[in-house]
């Protein structure tokens, strides 16, 4: 399998030479996760999935833009289909697997199969329900989200519903991964991160030390030859 990280900087304005674009990962040049800018439908690929409807993920929700691929979604819009289980591509099982990232639009990570490679791709969350923890065992790759490095992340909690949103802290996920893969790869950064790169590598790295798994840290148009990783 083969990995291109097209974009990796979060909801934030473009500070960043390697992280300029947002959401995008492009699996060999055949499946994209996320369309967070125009340009990635360059590529051409032949079919798409969204974590969620936020613009930095889906570039058209601001704009009446229509796309003629298929787009698979949490929700269904002019340009998405909704997704509700398991579909299979040529060689390719993709799974949606809810998160909770938004009360104002509904989130899911994807689950990515070809033969025995296991890929996780999570868009912005805070937290994917125990009762899915099954399907995550033996991950060659999650990749996830770097909002926040602070633990806690930023978590907030709707007075009515109690339902909580945001996105979780660095450590938090790292926790939650590291039960299930020994690399997690990190994109969609925010502030904290372009503060001073160099600092905020380190201590991605660091992170993963204190919890006995791999840490990378991504950039627009970092490529991974996932048998290379395994
Ligand atoms: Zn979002
Ligand atoms: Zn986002």
């Amino acid at each position: 399998m083969n990995i291109q990280i097209l974009g990796t900087r979060g909801e934030i304005k473009a500070s960043a030479p390697y992280h300029s674009k947002h959401s995008g990962l492009l699996i060999d040049n055949t499946l994209l996760f996320d369309l967070g800018e125009k340009e990635f439908l360059k590529y051409k690929p032949k079919i798409i999935f969204l974590t969620h409807l936020h613009p930095d993920h889906a570039f058209f929700i601001n704009n009446n833009i229509e796309v003629n691929i298929p787009i698979y979604a949490p929700e269904k819009t002019k340009n998405t289909k909704k997704i509700r289980r398991e579909i299979k591509y040529k060689e390719y099982k993709i799974k949606p697997i809810p998160t909770h990232h938004s009360k104002k639009v509904k989130s899911q990570s994807y689950l990515i199969q070809k033969k025995d490679n296991k890929i996780l791709y999570t868009g912005d969350m805070i937290w994917i329900n125990k009762e899915h923890h099954k399907l995550l065992k033996n991950i060659d790759l999650i990749i996830t989200e770097a909002s926040f490095f602070r633990k806690g992340g930023m978590i907030r909690r709707d007075k009515k519903t109690k339902e909580i949103y945001g996105h979780n802290g660095m450590p938090d996920l790292v926790n939650l991964f590291k039960k299930f893969t020994n690399n997690i790869l990190f994109i969609h950064f925010g502030s904290w991160f372009y503060k001073n790169t160099q600092e905020s590598r380190k201590k991605i790295k660091q992170l993963g030390k204190e919890n006995n798994v791999n840490t990378y840290i991504g950039y627009d148009n970092l490529k991974i030859n996932l048998n290379k990783l395994k």
